[in-house]
This record gives structure tokens, C-alpha cells and sequence, in this order.
């Protein structure tokens, strides 16, 4: 069984929050993303435990908004804390690698390296459902750190062939598949955004985000700036752009290639 609580922590980049999930079966239990620590939703994680026995608490990766209270949970209640490696706030007492599997009662969780949003993100799949953390979420779309790994950890995800998606923001995707090619699909449209802009005539980044993130609230502009950044590098190794990086982010220049 799949349960979600909601962390209090609303934002332009965590939209109604985090959600924290909780997966049971033959009353054991296990813990996913609980988030920052934030005392009330300590006490409505362990409410929403119940009776059940926690047996772990996992990271999907270890931004702020999802890692920071594992450990001190993971003290709390008795039981290891899982991730891929090291972060701030963050240190699994068990490192997992892909394929790797998390038992709790008579079912388990399935580790999948999916780098691109942080390097060290893992979804893990439960049945025919993935839970995605960051790597793809209910209602916006994702902020990348790296453009390749993230193009090739949606296609990895897709293989996959689930029907269900939990993401560490926003409302559950039934229809899997489709989404997720609608992610692939606005990567590569973003791509292309951002050649034709620079092909008519936007020569720093600065100039691309006025173009292909005109309608962005002003308090993401920093972060579309980074956006534009990341894919360069991307289409920089594609051989179709040069940049020049500027003083500031958004200084930078760029020209086809
Ligand atoms: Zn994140």
C-alpha cells in the first residue's frame, strides 16, 4: 500500500510541498523522502505509521526539500537510512545502487539510477508504479542539472513500462507512459526553443530566457537562466552552439555553430 502525507513546506519550487510517501505491506513499513525537518510533519509521518513496524527510511536525493529529516527519523524510529551517497544534511547509513532492492514485509522497492535533476537521484519502482521524486513531477516540469543524463533517465524510466507515477511533488500520474513522453517531448522542445532563438539572433543567454521563457513568474528568471546554461553544455557536446561564459550567468554569450 501506498500512502502519501504531505510536507507543510509549499513553494515556487516544491508547488503544494513535498510529498512524503509511505509503502506497507504485511505490516511493515517503509519511509520515502521525509522531507525537511519540520517537527508536525515528524508527528504526522509517525501518526500515519500507525502500528505498522518502519523497517528504513530512503532518500530519492538530497536537495533540501526531501533528505534533510532522514536521519534524524531514521534515529528516531530505530532503522537504517537508505540513499545514493553523501549530501547536505544528509548520509545514508546504507548506500544503494541501481537495481538494488529495499524489502519490507513481503514486498520490496527496486533502485533506478536516474541522474539529470542531481547526479545522485534514484526513483524506485514498486510494482507497476515508480515513485519519481524530482525526476518527473505531478504538474511542472523539472529543473536539471545535467541535459544528457536527464534525457537518457527519462528514456531508462520509460523502458520501464510502469502505469503509475508518485512524484515527490504534486498529484499521482495514471497514465505513465504518455506522460513521460510528453517529458522527453519538452526537453526536445526546449532544444529546439533554444537553437532557433540563438539562430534569430539572441546572442547571450539572457536574451534566449526573454525568448523561450518569456511567461516565467520573475522569481524563477535565475533559475531559467541556469536552465539555459545546462543545455548549452548539452547542445555545446552536440556541436551546435559556441559560448563564451560572461561575467554573470546571463552574460554569457552564444552563436551557432
Ligand atoms: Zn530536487
Amino acid at each position: 500500500m501506498i500512502e502519501r502525507v504531505l510536507a507543510p513546506n509549499p513553494s515556487l519550487y516544491t508547488g503544494p510541498g513535498t510529498n512524503t510517501y509511505i509503502l506497507s505491506a504485511d505490516g511493515e513499513a517503509l519511509v520515502i523522502d521525509p522531507g525537511p525537518v519540520i517537527e508536525s510533519h515528524e508527528i504526522e509521518i509517525i501518526a500515519a505509521l500507525g502500528s505498522l513496524t518502519p523497517v528504513g527510511v530512503v532518500v530519492t536525493h538530497t536537495h533540501p526539500d526531501h533528505a534533510p529529516m532522514a536521519n534524524p527519523l531514521g534515529v528516531r524510529l530505530k532503522v537504517p537510512v537508505y540513499g545514493y551517497t553523501d549530501g547536505p544534511s544528509f548520509r545514508p547509513d546504507v548506500a544503494v545502487a541501481d537495481g538494488q532492492e529495499i524489502v519490507f514485509g513481503g514486498s520490496r522497492i527496486t533502485a533506478v539510477h536516474t541522474p539529470g535533476h542531481t547526479p545522485d537521484h534514484l526513483c524506485f519502482r514498486v510494482g507497476d508504479t515508480l515513485l519519481t521524486g524530482d525526476h518527473i513531477m505531478g504538474g511542472s516540469s523539472v529543473i536539471i542539472e545535467d541535459a544528457r543524463a536527464y534525457l537518457n533517465s527519462l528514456y531508462l524510466v520509460r523502458d520501464l513500462d510502469v502505469v503509475r507515477l508518485e512524484p515527490g511533488h504534486g498529484p499521482a500520474i495514471d497514465d505513465a507512459g504518455a506522460v513521460i513522453d510528453q517529458y522527453i517531448e519538452h526537453r526536445i522542445e526546449r532544444e529546439r526553443q533554444i537553437l532557433d532563438a540563438v539562430a534569430n539572433g539572441a546572442g547571450t543567454i539572457g536574451d534566449i530566457v526573454d525568448v523561450v521563457y518569456a511567461d516565467i513568474p520573475a522569481g524563477l528568471r535565475a533559475a531559467a537562466v541556469h536552465q539555459v546554461s545546462v543545455q548549452l553544455k548539452k547542445l555545446f557536446d552536440d556541436s551546435a552552439v559556441w559560448f563564451v561564459v560572461g561575467m554573470a550567468e546571463e552574460q554569457t554569450e552564444v552563436r551557432a555553430r
